[in-house]
């Protein structure tokens, strides 16, 4: 039963692949990367109590419950009215949002918390070391000179083990620091086909910033992420962040199958195996930066 469901899935995949002249996901991160117009994607749904709000490039994720509704990130200028019209264009109402979830302090993922905050009242949950990164960023003339970007105040501090209940939803957080001193992974977040539940996470960043102590860093987070267990959702914090680049594991590209989706047809979004081979590829991928730093600090 389990191979019926992946060849259907990989035929579905390959297909779409075959037709574009370039990936979606690539599309959105290189080829036009710059263009807002063309970032500005339309909103998805992608579980009965998950919608897709951000622009093309990087993920805003809203998951709503009987007792308020949840963000994951928010995008950044020039972006964020879009994300507040994408709230709005799903039918929630702004004001519902009780908790922004930052994935970590680069200014793509929370560079629109203080403006949906205002327009929401939520609570702005991140980690400590990113909150400092966050209060740096807001303190200093942005990339090109301008004026210090808006942020958020401190707001909600959470730590390793720390959970969240709201409507049914029973959060829990992990600090997997490499990519920012910080980064906040979330599990536990339960989505649902219809009558079937499935398990999402939002693994809030992987990779490292260099030297030797970022790299083991990065190993212990992503052995962390790997003892979770029961994954069968990955909610990329980057539309394009896919297994192996971009072809067929991005966000878009699973958006794309969903509308075509047949009823009987597996949710293309409930991919436990290709989790499992990121994470995989992530601890490898670690390991190797760690003996790099070490060859480097050992001829220093
Ligand atoms: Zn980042």
């Amino acid at each position: 039963m389990v191979v019926v469901l992946l060849l259907g899935f990989y035929s579905v995949t390959s297909a779409a692949a075959q037709t574009a002249a370039e990936p979606l996901s690539k599309t959105y991160r290189v080829t036009r990367a710059n263009d807002v117009e063309f970032q500005k994607i339309e909103p998805f749904k992608v579980f009965d109590n998950l919608y897709y709000i951000g622009p093309g490039y990087v993920s805003v994720w809203l998951l709503t419950t009987p007792e308020g509704n949840i963000l994951f990130d928010t995008a950044q200028e020039p972006y964020v009215d879009r994300v507040i019209s994408n709230i709005r264009k799903v039918s929630v109402d702004p004001k519902t949002i009780k908790y922004i979830i930052l994935s970590h302090g680069h200014l793509d993922h929370f560079g629109g918390a203080a403006k949906i905050q205002e327009a929401s009242g939520a609570r702005v949950v991140a980690v400590e070391q990113d909150w400092k990164m966050i209060e740096q960023v807001g303190s200093r003339p942005d990339a090109k000179g301008g004026p210090a970007p808006r942020v958020p105040k401190r707001d909600m501090v959470v730590k390793e083990g720390d959970t969240l209940s709201l409507g049914g939803q029973s959060l829990k957080f992990h600090q997997t620091p490499g990519h920012t001193p910080g980064v906040l992974t979330t599990e536990g977040i339960t989505v649902y086909d219809g009558r079937t539940p499935y398990k999402a996470i939002v693994w809030g960043g992987a990779g490292y910033r260099g030297g030797l102590a970022d790299a083991e860093e990065s190993l212990q987070s992503a052995n962390k992420v790997a003892q979770i267990q029961g994954v069968q959702v990955n909610l990329q914090i980057h539309s394009w962040a896919g297994d192996d680049g971009y072809p067929g594991g991005g966000v878009l590209e699973r958006g794309m199958m969903l509308k075509s989706r047949k009823p009987g047809d597996p949710h293309p979004f409930v991919d436990p195996a290709t989790f499992a081979k990121w994470v995989k590829r992530a601890q490898d991928e670690a390991a190797k930066a760690v003996e790099v730093e070490k060859k480097k600090a050992a001829a220093r």
